[in-house]
């Protein structure tokens, strides 16, 4: 039994397998060749593999105006950050009048899919900034990277030959298909998925292990595509959650497996954004707390979890959850958050981002009622490296 449809109703696959692809890759040596940036390439993977269910190609202009008007695909169904591949002028004049183009992750490379070309539309920096990011100033990293990207979209479906090569987290990389056919193995009807750029703390386990006490199963879920340079890295981060997978969580319950996305630190467009992924891995429920994919202070606190009341009850089928932050109160004697705890701020342990990073650099666990110690040795060693 599936957990939950993907989004639209059926899950979408792109990849063309045996003669089909010897016909495809022969057909790609003549047609022009686009070299993808690595967020892209990001966007054509979960493309291939129905991460973006209905999605079977880079978005057109109807499409990309109206999830910038409405949050909604032209068809009414919820949509909340366009997905477009671009190219600038010089690109665009080349591709004029093609009906295919062969696209490679990089110059002199094998082409990894071939998009069927419906049109070329420009770009509305403006108008996508705000509606995606809510600002247009050029220090927000989601901008930053926008205003880098090609004046023009090239729109079109795609018949992908081979997924962008990997060659970390090769144990973890798990498409849609296959983490729903490991949940029906597991026996689970219901399933949270945790969206993580960062090393677990003991906060986000309290949030994860609290909807874990009303769902079958939990999946975490990090994101491993390009985040901003200060983030901590996807490898240091993936020991993080092997420790306190080895030490913390039942192994029937909870599992592990990466999501090949590029972060856009678009709050909550990229919440909504999120779920409908999380969905299409087959996850009936997802986590969003405070701030999620937030930056800086562009976002409200609450404004990624107030969001979702912009749909209509089941309009996007997937189940959020929405939490506070959490912490360890001494009086309490355990995780708690304002929601179920009485008590003074003294009581409480809880650590700024900053002070954590500073006691981590000068060698210090923080407090276990904070980071599981196992977590903040990693960290320790990983600062050290640095
Ligand atoms: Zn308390």
């Amino acid at each position: 039994m599936p957990t939950i449809d993907p989004h639209g109703g059926a899950l979408v696959q792109l990849l063309v397998e045996g003669a089909a692809a010897d016909a495809l890759r022969d057909e790609a040596r003549n047609l022009p060749r686009l070299v993808v940036s690595e967020r892209e390439l990001s966007d054509l993977e979960l493309l291939a593999v129905g991460a973006l269910s209905p999605l079977t190609g880079f978005q057109g202009e109807a499409d990309y105006h109206s999830v910038l008007e409405t949050m909604h695909l032209e068809d009414g169904l919820p949509w909340a950050i366009p997905v477009t591949l671009s190219v600038d002028e010089d690109g665009a004049h080349r591709l004029a009048g093609a009906e295919a183009v062969a696209l490679t992750p990089a110059e002199g490379e094998e082409p990894l899919a071939v998009l069927r070309i419906t049109e070329i539309f420009k770009r509305d920096r403006a108008k996508e900034a705000q509606a995606v990011f809510g600002t247009e100033d050029s220090a927000h990293p989601g901008v930053q990277a926008q205003q880098q990207a090609g004046d023009r979209c090239v729109a079109g479906s795609l018949e992908v030959l081979s997924l962008p090569p990997h060659d970390d987290f090769v144990e973890y990389r798990m498409t849609p298909a296959e983490t729903r056919a490991e949940f029906d193995r597991r026996g689970w009807r219901t399933v949270v998925g945790f969206q993580t750029r960062n090393p677990i703390h003991r906060a986000h386990e309290y949030l994860q292990k609290c909807a874990l006490e009303i769902v079958d199963g939990l999946l975490v879920h990090p994101l491993v595509g390009a985040t901003k340079a200060d983030d901590v890295p996807p490898d240091v981060r993936m020991r993080c959650y092997e420790a306190l997978f080895a030490g913390y969580y039942p192994k029937d319950r909870a599992m592990v497996s990466v999501f090949p996305a590029a972060m856009r630190y678009a709050g909550p467009k990229e919440a909504i954004w999120h779920a409908i992924c999380r969905k299409n891995y087959g996850c009936t429920h997802f986590i969003v707390g405070r701030d999620h994919a937030g930056v800086g202070d562009y976002y409200g606190t609450y404004d990624a979890q107030k969001i979702f009341e912009r749909f209509e009850p089941g309009e996007l089928g997937i189940t959020p959850l929405m939490f506070e932050h959490s912490f360890w109160c001494n009086r309490c004697e355990g995780m708690a958050s304002p929601k179920t705890c009485p008590h003074d701020e003294e009581e409480r342990v809880s650590l700024s981002g900053t002070k954590v990073r500073e006691m981590l650099r000068a060698g210090e666990r923080p407090p276990q009622e904070f980071s599981r110690p196992e977590v903040a040795d990693i960290l320790i060693e990983a600062m050290r490296g640095n």
